[in-house]
């Protein structure tokens, strides 16, 4: 079976802590759709408490457990209802991918007094000021969770600096006294280890134990099967591999994890894989931005380069795909919002080849209501149909064209009658003649998708004359066979 994820949150659900268990009772709808992982969002407590996305974090420890922030639950429910989703979600073989977001923190319970260095915003490698005292918020003590599960209480010394001065009100980057940002890092902003909140302090032995202590704890608490790791251009790359090391070795199913590393060069995303030995796979950011583009030049996109610079073309086995996420939402800090007519070419383009893994957006399926973006269940249902039971095989691409590209994939003998041909345009309406391979010959295809009527015959040899509309995808599949 084809792998398929899918990301289970959107930036502006409403704040009513009921998503662990919605997500259980979609569950067997969304296996039913061929989709076996799912990444949920962060389900600990944030500084914004009920109203926190969830990577605003405060306490690691509190899943919607402790009345800490305003409340006990989270914006998506409590740890039980957490608890449970993630069992049945398992119960219908789908693998529950946690979020881990492990570079910052905030909503701090106390501020102290510390030591810091002022660094030019805009180049961190430059310090402004002498070492001067600011207020910062640094002290984590939970008095709502007192010591269960961890006694671990942090100070400024776990960090590695804040844009905060309590004292002044005044907003900058300031690096703590003694401290250097880690050099492993991405190079943006002279050096990116800082980007929110207080700064994590990797190289403090007590921080990597308490973060390999805890990570060990949700691990077997919650009985997660993988990571989407937040952030990972901000933390030491050699963080996570050993990070993750140390998890495995209390685990015999192998460990999946993504990483969430925007940038749109691919040569940045490969040096970061071979950094971290290949533990990780990481998000196709370049992609995601050649279908923003695509999706916004009226037509004048080079299509046959759709997948120049991307991920999934330098190393396959390590992208995954996808078409939006939470952050590229209109109105999010990252926002390319790819609009809507282009979604089911990008889509087609993700979910029916043989490259990536592929990940849904809920924004895209359920919509996007705080924005007034339509729901594309129907053709995403069609889509991950067409996944699960035709895109299988041999895969031909026919990129030739500035405007009108093609796919062939010609199924295989262990899905009977698997097998499908994809046209799409960004600009007129065209045609290809593709081979979907001998065994269909003489037979009739139609387009699944229903965006044209008339179907297609394939000749003696295979050939096939498959047609989309313009600004349009058309999927061609064998006409014996209904699924729904
Ligand atoms: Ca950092």
């Amino acid at each position: 079976m084809n792998n398929c994820l899918i990301q289970y949150f959107e930036w502006y659900l409403p704040p009513d802590s009921n998503l662990w268990n919605k997500v259980s009772e979609d569950a067997s709808h969304l296996s039913n759709l061929g989709i076996n992982y799912i990444w949920l969002p962060p389900a600990y407590k944030g500084a914004a408490g009920k109203n926190d996305v969830g990577y605003g974090v405060y306490d690691l420890y509190d899943l919607g457990e402790f009345d800490q922030k305003g409340s006990i639950p989270t914006k998506y429910g409590t740890k039980d209802e957490y608890l449970n989703a993630i069992r049945i979600l398992k119960e219908n073989n789908i693998k529950v991918l946690a979020d881990i977001v492990l570079n910052h923190k905030l909503g701090a319970d106390e501020c102290e007094e510390v030591l810091a260095i002022q660094d030019d915003v805009n180049n961190r490698n430059v310090s402004i000021t002498s070492a001067v005292p600011i207020k910062a918020w640094t002290k984590y003590t939970f008095p709502g969770r007192g010591d269960k599960y961890s006694n671990f209480k942090w100070d400024w010394t776990h960090f590695h600096g804040v844009d905060w001065d309590e004292q002044t009100k005044r907003a900058s980057v300031f690096k703590f006294y003694g401290k250097k940002w880690d050099k492993e890092v991405d190079q943006e902003k002279g050096n990116f280890d800082y980007l929110m909140g207080a700064d994590i302090d990797m190289n403090n032995n007590d921080v990597s134990n308490e973060l390999i202590n805890w990570g060990k704890w949700y691990f077997e608490f919650t009985g997660v099967d993988g990571y989407r790791l937040d952030a990972v251009k901000h933390i030491r790359a050699d963080f996570f591999p050993e990070w993750l090391d140390e998890i495995q070795k209390i685990s015999d199913k192998e460990i999946f994890a993504v990483g969430e590393y925007w940038t749109i060069n691919s040569d940045i995303l490969k040096n970061y894989l071979e950094k971290t030995e290949y533990k990780m796979s990481l998000f196709d950011v370049p992609l995601h931005y050649n279908f923003f583009k695509a999706s916004i030049s009226n037509g004048e996109f080079n299509m046959s380069e759709i997948f120049e610079g991307t991920l999934v073309k330098e190393n396959s086995d390590k992208a995954v795909t996808f078409v939006d996420n939470h952050d590229t939402e209109p109105g999010q800090a990252l926002e390319s919002w790819v609009l809507d007519w282009f979604k089911p070419l990008a889509y087609s383009l993700i979910l029916l080849r043989q490259e990536g893994l592929p990940c849904v957006f809920y924004g895209d399926y359920y919509g996007i209501p705080a924005k007034e973006v339509v729901a594309k269940n129907e053709v995403l249902d069609k889509l991950l149909k067409l996944r699960k039971y035709f895109a299988y095989g041999e895969q031909i691409d026919y990129f030739y064209d500035q405007s009108v590209i093609g796919f062939v994939r010609q199924g295989d003998f262990e899905h009977s009658d698997s097998g499908l041909a994809v046209v799409m345009s960004d600009k007129d309406g065209g045609m290809i003649t593709m081979n979907i391979g001998k065994k269909f010959a003489n037979t009739m295809f139609f387009d699944y998708l229903g965006n044209t009527e008339e179907k297609v015959y394939i000749d003696g040899e295979g050939n096939g004359n498959f047609f989309c509309n313009g600004g349009s995808v058309s999927v061609w599949v064998k006409d014996s066979r209904y699924v729904n």
